[in-house]
């Protein structure tokens, strides 16, 4: 089946891409993405493990967005590599430096760490800074942490620099890439009845209906908002890695049994946009 929706440890997931397709492989994927969050770092490393093997590779990422001061992300599929990891750089550094931000927040309320040395095409997240946590020992697990400190809300929180949804999905069309709302019910800025239209007028092609995060009637409402909108559906399990690696991973790859037949549309919406 389709997985659209995936990250390796060029952003925060815990398998290499090496790792993440051997392990889609196994699990009888037909298609995978690579979607770090903004970053494409990802994608040498998986073609060339996926070449030889019967498995597809859909290159695309997860851009971070702020949108009513609270995070929206939106996967970008099939873009313009050239064009876009210029700008991208600017986002990355971006995360590096609130990577340190959250740090020295974490510091000033007593609990010192070190996050490990991560190269500039990388992108860190607050999952590395959980991991962190549980490894000085100061909480058991990586949910811990987000109770406590990480979550969008928590003492130790540092939103990502100013990077408007709208401005986001111009950036990824300018690129040649398909833009598409991922999990649109993890929001927590406004609902999706609201927001979507915002969206859509600013470009937005698709919706990623099907996310282990949406109950069915949440599905049943997005493929309907995609029908009146004449939107693409995509769907993945958002696959950070084994679950037993402390990920928040509710499902694990292949699960999700997205059918193979939204491909084709995301391809043609590609190549409508070169
Ligand atoms: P960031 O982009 O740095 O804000 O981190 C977002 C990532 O953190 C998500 O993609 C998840 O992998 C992870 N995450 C978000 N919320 C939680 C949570 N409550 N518990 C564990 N992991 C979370
Ligand atoms: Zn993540
Ligand atoms: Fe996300
Ligand atoms: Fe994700």
């Amino acid at each position: 089946m389709l997985e659209l929706h995936c990250h390796t440890t060029y952003s925060d997931g815990t398998l290499t891409p090496q790792e993440l397709i051997a392990a889609a492989l196994k699990a009888g994927v037909k298609a995978l993405a690579i979607t770090d969050h903004d970053t494409l770092a990802g994608w040498d490393d998986a073609f060339q493990a996926a070449a030889d093997t019967p498995l597809e590779i859909v290159p695309g990422l997860e851009l971070s967005t702020v949108y009513n001061d609270r995070s929206l992300h939106i996967l970008g599929f099939y873009p313009d590599r050239a064009k876009l990891e210029p700008p991208l750089q600017e986002r990355i550094a971006g995360r590096h430096r609130r990577a340190r931000e959250m740090v020295e927040k974490l510091a000033a309320l007593g609990y010192p760490i070190e996050l490990p040395s991560m190269s500039g095409n990388m992108a860190p997240g607050r999952p590395h800074v959980a991991a962190a946590l549980v490894k000085a020992g100061y909480v058991s697990s990586n949910q811990e942490a987000f109770t406590r400190w990480l979550g969008e809300r928590g003492p130790a929180y540092v939103q990502y620099d100013k990077f408007s949804a709208e401005d986001g999905i111009r950036l990824l069309l300018d690129c040649g890439a398909v833009p598409v709302w991922a999990h649109p019910y993890l929001f927590r800025g406004g609902t999706v009845q609201t927001i979507l239209p915002k969206l859509v007028e600013a470009g937005l092609k698709g919706v990623e209906v099907y996310h282990p995060h949406h109950s069915p009637s949440d599905e049943r409402k997005l493929e309907e908002a995609c029908e009146d909108y004449g939107l693409l559906m995509t769907g993945g399990s958002d696959y950070h890695g084994p679950a037993s690696a402390g990920v928040n991973n509710s499902v694990g790859l292949n699960q999700l049994q997205v059918p193979l037949d939204l491909l084709p549309p995301l391809k043609a919406a590609a190549a409508a946009l070169r």
